[in-house]
């Protein structure tokens, strides 16, 4: 009996198994790892000593999506500057994949320079601050390199490595298959390598062996909202906020900018809404006294009690902080989070306050201070047009197809898509007051030109309008070869210069007038249109987005639209974004691009463009100038329709 072991025998003996078989660590989760294991060295922190989340409270649940025993796969972090993103979070996770959960492991970095920056700036002081150095292992790949284990690219340590890897290169990304993914300052990577996909996508896709068990973690300062990868991100997961107590009233709130104007913030704080008056909340300050230099104004208002509080609350306050999810994730296992300067215990609100001041109105400072210090993606609202603005523009009394009394000619657009037309009757009156009088969609196949679809739009040419109105001009698009040669030919057919064909292009430097005709080969005596649409929808994003005319004064280019217009019709007003790009070379442009259907902002472009066509005819044909000149024109008609009103009357 000997052999026998008692009940509490057995228990310690398998305990003392697991144990050895177990590393005693497997449970400890990454903030622990970090707040046990993780020595700041001197020459990397102000404050050296053990690593504390003391200094980015925020911080802890988000490293904790590292931890072994987290579900969560996959997390995105949108933020401000000032934050400690990198030392709270991804260094933890490299610090804790090292020693806890060795796998292989990819840091990408926007550049190759700052890849080589980095591991010795702050992955070496990591490792030894850490008590790692005894992990790394030699290096068996790199044959030409020393035997270190230790390379610029790479680190390995038992069981996985750490590859820092730069967005740009392709092989690079694609080398191996990744366990934990590191991703940082996202939006500053390529869109697309050379046909390859985007390096997120090429990057994400090495972790697939790992599906369930990989760690993959995004972080960035977000840009133009519609360019922003972390934004999209952000948008997949569940959208937390950091909600810290008021010092006054204890209750939890998300700590955000407030702006006296109203401005450009997506919710108007402060403002009318549904007829009652929110009071205004968030950071405050008192403008003259901030441009004179004195900031003594700068203070938190509490979403909920009203009161004010201090700078030096933060710290303590956000040491109580939570994340609270504002949306159900789209994506499962899948957080994501959005953090402003304004919580960053390094950056005092008075500064972010300034820097707001420095930025007055020039959209490429708001821009820098949106995505610096809010965190936040930022709209050249300049550029586009929103959608509240265009549907103001509904006039409730007109119904369709009655032209005014004021107009003095009407032109006709069509766009021509694979399984309809899509054609817009416009009025037009002095200095290019616009009337939208119907919007119409022919379907059919337009790649036959005996489609029904193609006799409906040729009806229009002897459709007579109110007042015997007929128009005078149609523009059709004729795209980028798949639909011209029939466009050619319905153009062709109809003609007598009624219809015309147009194709769209981009303006140079050297382009002077906004549109030129020019010969079509195939066919004798057609002329096709050639329109600079960048210039176009320059002029008719100002038009769509200028205040409404007081009394009679009303402005140039003043659009309204008939009371049948659709939403999806002002939608697609809305779907083109002005934005600023890099070229090649290196230099800043600004280009139109399009998100969604925008057939309902071409074809404003295009009638635009017809008008300008008929004003350049009428100042040749009847007042024998030589060129264009719509002041010319519109006083001419002005007159000439005096006189018709009169002999009405
Ligand atoms: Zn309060």
């Amino acid at each position: 009996m000997a052999n026998v072991l008692s009940k509490n025998e057995q228990i310690t003996t398998i305990f003392r198994h697991l144990k050895e078989r177990v590393p005693h660590d497997v449970l400890i989760s990454c903030p622990e790892w970090a707040e046990k294991r993780r020595y700041m060295p001197k020459k990397t922190t102000r404050k050296p000593g053990r690593f504390s989340f003391e200094d980015a409270p925020f911080a802890r649940e988000i490293a904790d999506n590292f931890s072994r025993n987290s579900p969560v796969r996959e997390f995105a972090v949108m933020k401000g500057v000032q934050l400690g993103f990198t030392t709270s979070v991804i260094e933890n996770g490299i610090g804790y994949t090292v020693d806890v959960d060795p796998a292989p492991a990819m840091f990408v970095f926007p550049t190759d320079q700052d890849c080589k920056d980095y591991k010795e700036r702050k992955i070496d002081p990591l490792i030894d601050g850490s008590n790692l150095r005894h992990k790394i292992v030699a290096e068996t790949e790199n044959r030409n390199t020393r035997k270190t284990g230790d390379t610029a690219q790479k680190i390995s340590f038992a069981g996985g490595f750490l590859k820092f890897v730069s967005a740009r290169k392709s092989n690079a990304l694609r080398s191996a298959d990744i366990k934990y993914l590191f991703l940082d300052e996202v939006d500053d990577y390529p869109d697309t390598l050379k046909e390859q996909g985007s390096p997120i996508e090429i990057a994400t896709k090495r972790t697939d062996s790992y599906a369930n068990v990989c760690k993959i973690c995004y972080g960035s300062t977000p840009v133009i909202a519609h360019k922003s990868k972390i934004y999209d991100l952000y948008m997949k997961g569940d959208q937390r906020k950091f909600y810290v107590p008021c010092p006054h009233c204890g209750k939890k709130q998300e700590l955000v900018f407030y702006e006296s104007n109203g401005g450009l913030y997506p919710d108007k704080r402060g403002i009318v809404k549904d007829g009652a008056l929110y009071k205004p909340y968030g950071l405050m300050f008192d403008t003259a006294e901030c441009r004179a230099g004195n900031f003594d104004s700068v203070r938190y208002r509490c979403k909920h009690c009203g009161k004010d509080f201090e700078d030096i609350y933060k710290k303590s306050i956000e040491q109580e902080g939570e994340w609270v999810p504002s949306e159900r994730s789209k994506i499962p296992f899948f957080r994501s989070y959005h953090i402003s300067a304004l919580y960053s215990l390094t950056k005092p609100w008075w500064k972010i306050v300034s820097e707001f001041l420095d930025a007055g109105n020039d959209p490429k400072k708001l821009q820098v201070f949106y995505n610096l210090n809010l965190g936040l993606p930022f709209e050249d609202r300049t550029g586009g047009v929103e959608y509240q603005t265009v549907h103001r523009l509904k006039d409730d009394s007109m119904p369709n197809n009655i032209v005014p009394k004021e107009a003095f000619f009407l032109t006709a657009a069509a766009d021509i898509q694979r399984d309809r037309i899509e054609c817009e009757i416009k009025a037009w009156g002095n200095n290019y007051r616009c009337w939208g009088i119907d919007h119409r969609v022919f379907k059919g196949d337009t790649s036959d030109l005996y489609d029904p679809c193609w006799q409906e739009l040729a009806k229009i040419g002897d459709e007579v309008f109110t007042d015997g109105r007929q128009i005078e001009l149609m523009l059709v698009d004729s795209g980028d070869g798949e639909n011209r040669d029939v466009v050619y030919s319905f153009c062709d057919l109809y003609g007598d210069g009624l219809f015309l064909p147009l194709k769209g292009f981009v303006s140079t430097t050297r382009t002077r007038e906004k549109w030129k005709f020019s010969e079509i080969k195939e066919i004798d005596g057609l002329s096709l249109v050639n329109i600079y649409v960048d210039l176009y929808k320059n002029s008719l994003a100002r038009y769509l987005s200028q205040a409404e005319p007081l009394g009679d004064n009303i402005p140039d280019g003043w659009f309204t639209f008939a009371n049948g217009y659709t939403d999806e019709y002002f939608r697609q007003l809305t779907t083109e974004r002005k934005v600023k790009v890099k070229t090649p070379g290196g230099l800043i442009v600004t280009k139109w691009e399009q998100h969604g259907r925008n057939e309902a902002f071409d074809l404003n472009v295009y009638n635009l463009a017809a008008c300008d066509i008929i004003i350049y005819q009428y100042s040749v044909a009847y007042l024998g100038l030589e060129g264009a000149n719509p002041r010319a024109v519109f006083e001419y008609m002005s007159l000439a329709q005096g006189t018709n009103n009169k002999t009405e009357a």
